[in-house]
């Protein structure tokens, strides 16, 4: 049997320890070959030594300086530093499948650089997507290497669309829990803190995708992500509320009947499916228990409540290098708000007007959309202050 070498982008975050949990359950089938994230070394330590992982790298040169000085790291473990540092991690020749799991677009180039070394990618950074997607869709269609979704309702619609006809597909239907203020008066929003919006109902994730649920920007970056994953336009991507996180996504077909695809919440079960497909074996996490009473639920968004995912759809529309001004104005909002320094509600208004500030246009080269995300984000760090508490 095969065992399949993956490296993971981002192994310290939410993602990443939960690809650890996975290749954990299947020796037999996967092995690790190399661990990247930001800073916190320490955290690869255990993983390097229970794996046997060869090459570890940092973002942070300082940080992989105090790695190789500790000693704490198996004799022989190769400690990188870098953007080079991490692209190496991907492109090792052993490797077959790239975790990508970098928060934000830190994960960019070294995404790229393993899409063109024809190894698949396991994707959950949709920020990627979201900023880049014509380049990285075309770094894939250009290799062979196969982009396979980890974000779990984008993950459910690569199952369901498995071996279907084009033609049989109408529309794509996004499932989005509604995050932690689903439920709260839509005055009290204003007022709500960083810690009340971290409190995610059925989901343990990193903080900023929490907070992306909460304002349904998150889904807003899924919309666009879908888009080019399945070569979809948004005005074919419905979005509805579920709140119980089990339908992770739908199709409507052709004739009108949809197909949904359900697990309980739990990451692990996409990102299996990523790292074995198309093997099914059974997945490290727990069962839906259908002895217990189930509801499913399903809900319209309310516009008002979540006005980023409105903007994210303009964006869309727009096309060209709008959803990476609706990429970065939302990270710098959204470390406004964690800092205190914007309400909740300061967050899609900030990214509304940095997108009326920024002008749109359709990017020749990669280079222009990182002048479009440099240019976006001084523009929304500048407005940020009028909007403040
Ligand atoms: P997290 O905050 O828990 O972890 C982020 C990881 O990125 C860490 O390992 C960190 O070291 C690494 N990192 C950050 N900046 C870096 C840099 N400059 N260079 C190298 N590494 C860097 O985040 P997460 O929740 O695991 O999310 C990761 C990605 O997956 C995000 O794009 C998120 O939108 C997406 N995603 C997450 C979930 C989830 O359940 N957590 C679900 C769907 C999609
Ligand atoms: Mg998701």
């Amino acid at each position: 049997m095969h065992v399949r070498a993956i490296a993971i982008l981002g192994a310290t975050g939410s993602i990443g320890t939960t690809t650890l949990s996975v290749v954990r359950a299947h020796p037999s089938r996967l092995r690790i070959a190399g661990l990247a994230a930001r800073s916190r070394w320490r955290e690869l330590v255990g993983p390097a030594k229970e794996f046997g992982v060869g090459v570890v790298a940092l973002a942070d040169p300082a940080a992989a300086a105090e790695a190789r000085a500790s000693g704490a790291f198996p004799a022989g473990t190769r400690i990188l530093e870098g953007l080079a540092g991490l692209t190496e991690v991907a492109c090792l020749p052993e490797v077959s499948v790239v975790v990508s799991a970098v928060v934000g677009t830190a994960g960019l180039a070294p995404t790229l650089a393993a899409l063109k070394a024809r190894k698949d990618v396991a994707l959950a950074s949709k920020e990627l997507l979201v900023l880049a997607g014509k380049f990285v869709t075309e770094a894939a269609r250009v290799s062979g290497a196969r982009l396979l979704p980890v974000d779990s309702e984008h993950n459910a619609i690569h199952q369901l669309l498995r071996a279907k006809p084009k033609g049989d597909i109408a529309r794509l239907v996004l499932t989005a829990s509604g995050g932690a203020f689903r439920d709260t008066p839509l005055a009290d929003l204003r007022h709500v803190t960083p810690d009340q919006a971290l409190r995610h109902p059925n989901w343990s994730m990193g903080p900023k995708v929490t907070i992306d649920s909460a304002t349904m920007a998150n889904k807003g970056l899924e919309v666009i992500e879908a888009g080019w994953l399945f070569d979809v336009p948004a005005d074919r991507i419905d979005v509805v509320i579920h709140p119980q996180s089990i339908i992770h996504s739908l199709v409507t077909l052709a004739d009108g009947s949809l197909q949904a695809l359900l697990s309980p919440p739990s990451m692990a079960y996409p990102i299996q499916d990523c790292l074995l497909f198309p093997e099914r074996l059974p997945c490290p996490a727990p069962r839906l228990d259908l002895a217990q009473a189930l509801t499913l639920g399903m809900t319209p968004p309310d516009p008002a409540r979540y006005p980023c995912l409105g903007l994210a759809r303009a964006a869309a529309a727009t096309g060209g290098t709008a959803p990476a001004v609706f990429n970065a104005a939302n990270e710098v909002a959204v470390e406004a708000f964690m800092a205190g320094k914007l309400p909740f509600t300061g967050i899609a208004e900030l990214v509304g007007r940095t997108l009326s500030a920024v002008t749109a246009r359709e990017p020749a080269a990669l280079d222009e959309i990182l002048a479009a995300d440099a240019e976006s984000r001084l523009i929304a760090s500048g407005l940020a202050p009028g909007l403040g508490l």
